[in-house]
């Protein structure tokens, strides 16, 4: 298999049909997909769908979870509706996030991945060990259909995530690395935690942020490569550190237009990035 296959992220609770056709439409083989409604996880619609991709020739290599519910307007609503924080909300999305799980198992996808929510920088607060244990039951879950449960990067230091998932003890946790979401989170240099995570890291999100700058106040998502991160050296220290995995575009806009836009000129790019790691042998 191709090493470093190029894919795309689409977003949760949407149409899966879509998001596979966007995938097909942006000419890249692999993709990882936001988790659809409900009513798509099982009878004649999961059916039809998984028909769907296996003649679609796109390899789905991670579903994602997302949650009614979730705010991601700004820094506080991510903190008070994301993820598994919230205990008024933790049982009904543990719950939910087994039947994503069986939804994954049914279309034969080794992997599902989920913002957990900011891991407290003190291990010694409450809230980590409780976060703890809601891992442990979901990556036992993931365990008995043989697939892993993945952390996305960026809501804490990737020092805090590596104690976490060795906190959790689990041979099943992975993380998802987003270079983006370090920097938008104020999480770190993403290039150092790549070496942090490196043992963890089976999917990886190419995203960029453009940080504020005297025109600019808000951090801005821009199209993989126009941005922070530094794409190139992203690509080559993954390189450099073994990673084989796929190299999936994230780029949330809402026009579909802009989106469908920047995915090809993130793939373009990654392409030419990963032609010259093959020259520089
Ligand atoms: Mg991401």
């Amino acid at each position: 298999m191709d090493e470093m296959p190029i894919g795309v992220m689409t977003w949760v609770l949407g149409d899966p049909f879509t998001a596979v056709k966007l995938a097909q439409d942006v000419g890249v083989e692999t993709m990882q997909l936001g988790c659809p409604r409900e009513e798509y996880s099982t009878g004649e619609k999961l059916r039809e769908f998984k028909n769907f991709v296996e003649q679609s020739g796109i390899r789905i290599t991670m579903i994602f979870c997302g949650y009614e519910g979730e705010n991601y307007a700004d820094v506080k609503s991510i903190r008070e509706t994301v993820g598994f924080r919230n205990p008024k909300l933790r049982t009904v999305r543990i719950e939910r996030t087994f039947q994503i799980s069986d939804f994954a198992k049914r279309l034969g996808v080794k992997a599902i991945a989920a913002h957990i929510g900011f891991v407290p920088e003190d291990s010694s607060e409450h809230l980590f060990n409780e976060m703890i244990e809601v891992v442990r039951k979901i990556a036992d879950y993931c365990a008995r259909n043989g697939q892993y449960f993945v952390l996305e990067t960026g809501q804490e230091s990737a020092r805090t995530l590596a104690r976490f998932i060795e906190t959790v003890g689990k041979d099943n946790v992975r993380v998802n690395f987003d270079p983006a979401n370090m920097l938008y989170y104020g999480s770190g240099d993403p290039i150092e935690a790549l070496e942090l995570l490196i043992q963890y890291i089976i999917g990886v999100h190419c995203k960029d942020v453009k940080m504020p700058s005297e025109k600019q106040r808000e951090i801005e998502e821009v199209s993989f490569g126009e941005g922070n991160v530094g794409a190139e050296r992203f690509i080559r220290r993954l390189n450099e550190l073994g990673y084989k995995g796929p190299l999936t575009i994230e780029r949330e806009v809402t026009d579909p237009q802009v989106q469908i836009r920047d995915i090809i000129k993130g793939k373009k790019l990654i392409e030419e990035l990963k032609k010259n790691l093959a020259t520089s042998h």
